[in-house]
Parts: C-alpha cells; sequence; structure tokens
C-alpha cells in the first residue's frame, strides 16, 4: 500500500488525502501541519463572519475519519523534520502549504508601525497563533486597505461591523475588544485599477450595502458607461451592479464610510514612528494596466492593511520559484515522488471549492507516477520513531477534538467557537 505525507491540513491538504483515498482506493495519508490545529485557512483566514463557508470542515472531518487517514500536528517540515527524510519515509510527498505570506507593497514607508499585510491582519482577528501579539490599533478614524480583491472586503467589512454584528462570529476576544472601541469612521478601499477590473464577488459585495454602522461610497465619475457592463462576466456584472446602486444612494448619515477609491495606486506611506498617511497616485488604464497620471492625494490613516496577494514560503531542499512566489513544479510535479497542489502550486486565486478538482488532478499524477512494485518505506512508523528520538509534541485528530471542544465550551452565549490564540493553550487542551 501507498504510503503519502501531504504537508498542510487546510482545503487543499484535505482534498488532496480525499482525492488519494477515491483515486488510489488502499492508501496511507498522513496530514501533517505546523499548527497543532487542521483546517489552515478554514480557521485563520475566511471570515469569522461567514460561519456557513466554515462549515466545509465537516467534510474534512469525514476524510479525516476515514481509514489510513492520519494528522500529525504541530511538526514544521523543512524545520522540526527535513524534506529529504519525510521524502525518505514516504512514496509520494505533497505540499499542500499554501501562500501565507503577504506580498510587499514595495513603497516606502511599508515598514511602519501600523502597516499590515493582509495575512497578519486577518490572522489576527482570526486567532492564529502566529499573530496573536500583533499590535493592531483601530483608534483613528482613517483605515486604507490596498486591494480590490474579496479579502480587502473581508478586512473592510469586519472593521466596519458592529459588535452586535459580529456576535455569531468566531472573532477572537483580542480583535473584538479592540472593535468595541473603534473610532473608525473612513475605510478606504482603494485599487490601482477601475470596477471593470476588479476582483470582488458579487455576494461580498452585496453585504458591504447592508451594514447596521457603515455605508459604501462609489463616485459616481469612476463607474464605466453602463452599456459596457453587458460584456461583464455575469458574476462581475452584479458586483458593478452593486457598486452603481452605492453611487446612486443618497447618504444615509451612518458614523463610517466605506469609500472604493478606484483608479488610485500606492506610493509611499509616512507618520512620524507609525503611520499616519498613505499618499496614493490617480491613474488611468493603458491596455488594461493602471499607469500614474502625477496626480496625487493624501489619506489621513492610522491603519494600512494590504490586501494584494500572497506567496508561498520555500522550504530547504524544494525548488522554489521566488518571483512568482510558489513551488517550481510542471502542473504540480516538483521532482520525482514530490508535488505540489493549491496554492502552493499555482498561487492564491480561486475559491475552496477550486482546490478539489486540482487535488484530483494530483491524485491521477501520483497514481500514474506511482504504478510499480511496494517501496515498503517505513512511512508513518518511521516518521514517529523521528518524532520520539527528537522529543517533538505533535498532535493527533483526537488532540484536536479535544481542542475543538474546548473551544467550544468556552464560547460566549450564541458564538460558534472561543479560539484559543497561542500554542501553549491549544497543546494543554489535548488529553495528555
Ligand atoms: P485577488 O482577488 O487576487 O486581489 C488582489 C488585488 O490586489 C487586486 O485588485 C490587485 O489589483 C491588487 N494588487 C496587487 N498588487 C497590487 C499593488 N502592488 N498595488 C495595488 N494593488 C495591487 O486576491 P485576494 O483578495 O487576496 O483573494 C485571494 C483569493 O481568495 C481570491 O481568489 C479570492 O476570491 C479568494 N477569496 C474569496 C473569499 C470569498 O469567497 N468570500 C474571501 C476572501 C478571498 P490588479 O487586479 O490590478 O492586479
Amino acid at each position: 500500500m501507498l504510503q503519502i505525507a501531504v504537508i498542510g491540513a487546510g482545503p487543499a491538504g484535505y482534498y488532496t488525502a480525499e482525492a488519494l483515498a477515491k483515486t488510489l482506493g488502499a492508501v496511507k495519508v498522513d496530514i501533517i501541519d505546523r499548527l497543532p490545529t487542521p483546517f489552515g485557512l478554514i480557521r485563520a483566514g475566511v471570515a469569522p463572519d461567514h460561519q456557513s463557508i466554515k462549515a466545509v470542515t465537516k467534510r474534512y472531518e469525514a476524510t479525516a475519519a476515514s481509514d489510513g487517514i492520519g494528522f500529525i500536528g504541530n511538526l514544521e517540515i523543512g524545520n522540526a523534520v527535513t524534506i529529504d527524510e519525510l521524502r525518505g519515509l514516504y512514496d509520494a510527498v505533497v505540499l499542500a502549504t499554501g501562500a501565507p505570506n503577504d506580498r510587499p507593497l514595495g513603497i516606502p514607508g511599508e515598514d511602519l508601525p501600523g502597516v499590515l499585510g493582509s495575512g497578519a491582519f486577518v490572522g489576527w482577528y482570526n486567532g492564529h497563533p502566529d499573530f496573536a501579539d500583533l499590535a493592531v490599533t483601530l483608534a483613528h478614524c482613517g483605515v486604507a486597505v490596498v486591494g480590490n480583491g474579496n479579502v480587502a472586503i473581508d478586512v473592510a467589512r469586519i472593521i466596519a461591523k458592529t459588535p452586535d454584528e459580529l456576535g455569531s462570529s468566531d472573532i477572537v476576544a483580542h480583535a473584538s475588544a479592540e472593535l468595541l472601541n473603534s473610532a473608525v469612521c473612513d475605510i478606504h478601499i482603494i485599487g490601482r485599477r477601475g470596477p471593470h477590473q476588479a476582483s470582488f464577488t458579487p455576494k461580498e459585495m452585496g453585504e458591504l450595502g447592508q451594514l447596521q454602522r457603515a455605508q459604501p461610497f462609489v463616485a459616481a465619475g469612476d463607474l464605466p458607461l453602463e452599456a459596457d457592463d453587458a460584456a461583464l462576466e455575469p458574476g462581475l456584472r452584479k458586483t458593478v451592479g452593486h457598486l452603481r446602486s452605492f453611487a446612486a444612494t443618497p447618504h444615509k448619515g451612518l458614523p463610517v464610510a466605506i469609500h472604493f477609491d478606484f483608479f488610485y495606486r500606492p506610493v509611499a506611506i509616512e507618520g512620524d514612528g507609525r503611520v499616519e498617511r498613505l499618499i496614493v497616485e490617480r491613474t488611468r488604464l493603458e491596455d488594461g494596466r493602471a499607469v500614474g497620471t502625477g496626480e496625487m492625494r493624501t489619506i489621513d490613516c492610522g491603519l494600512v492593511v494590504s490586501c494584494i496577494g500572497y506567496q508561498t514560503p520555500s522550504i530547504p531542499g524544494v525548488p522554489h520559484d521566488d518571483g512568482a512566489g510558489r513551488f517550481a513544479s510542471d502542473s504540480g510535479r516538483i521532482a520525482p515522488g514530490l508535488y505540489a497542489v493549491g496554492w502552493a502550486q499555482h498561487g492564491p486565486t480561486g475559491t475552496i471549492g477550486t482546490n478539489r478538482p486540482d487535488a484530483f488532478a494530483i491524485a491521477e499524477m501520483i497514481a500514474a507516477d506511482s504504478a510499480g512494485p511496494e517501496s515498503g518505506r517505513a512511512g508513518r512508523a518511521g516518521l514517529e520513531a523521528i518524532i520520539v528520538a527528537r522529543g517533538l509534541k505533535t498532535t493527533s485528530f483526537a488532540d484536536w477534538r479535544a481542542i475543538d471542544s474546548a473551544e467550544m465550551a468556552r464560547a460566549r452565549t450564541g458564538a460558534p467557537r472561543e479560539k484559543f490564540v497561542r500554542r501553549d493553550e491549544m497543546l494543554a487542551a489535548t488529553k495528555d
């Protein structure tokens, strides 16, 4: 029976385990994650007020309960165990590590306190242990959110919502406390191109029009001719329809304004010791690309969140395309017995569900590459021997269930769960 290690317990990892089981029949798959908890972006990336999206973990729970599928958490491959060690133990290793690192903006002032990438900011309000101590303050009126994708919408919406609107979310306590004292009144969503080039999806855009204390504003002059909407694909046409209705809605007198600042690109961030303003340049489109016009504008803000995409960090011993920010592969095949899937393979695009067909494609590739006599590799037993020899504290799926139960038990009334935000809290909640 083939023994396969999948690194990364997010959607790409669990869909790959499911696909391997369905494609190969009898197989042993160990899903390994550097965090003590599984589910990757579902736990630490999906917006805490989008609980229906998080329900997809039921499917991953079913995969986890299948014969031959294991979970080993709190184990960092490339650090505690090398990729070569893992490749020696398993017939195939699949990298499903996602794209957790923020792409830099590449402008002066980016390192000032108060300038955050969306991975960090979203991780902060979602309880990712790497960002539990992130210094976030919402004590200023202005916030600049750079990017015209769904992550920018998530970030703007979470900042704009009232504590009451977040009552049934699983936002973590430190973020709720900051939001409770929020002084934010102007949220700027900055797009270097226009409404027809945005990556927002209609459902997320529609939600912005329904907020209790915030109103979205679009400058009518930034909207293309309505007749040109007909050429858009249906989803984007609907999104642009929402933007048109925002532009036509009279001022409701709500305390928070969400400004869509289309056709502006960030050029510098300034402030004395921390961010105080973002300098943007007006753009125009040339062959679909944003080019600067030289016309500058200052946006006063105490927080800049750049939502401009992510990169996959390298792992020692694995070919990496640094420019593209992902592993170097031929449609997922990196080297004999080594594969990449999901965002680690093709970059940070697509929905959670997009990972499923990707996973089946990799499973088919592994099945085709693995035909032949059994290798007799040590697999899980060999990895467990290394874990014991190095005194590593890892977590099992049973441990995750204990963490899950403890989080459910801590939940505030009406809230789905109250997450642990530190590794040691998570580990303390496990059985041993
Ligand atoms: P995205 O959709 O690729 O959007 C990135 C945005 O950043 C684009 O508007 C891009 O503009 C802009 N950008 C890139 N570099 C820039 C720069 N240097 N200066 C200014 N702007 C820059 O990425 P995302 O929002 O991170 O989302 C990632 C994926 O997750 C997407 O597929 C998204 O749909 C998905 N997602 C889905 C949901 C949901 O379904 N609820 C929620 C969150 C994320 P250009 O177009 O001009 O390059």
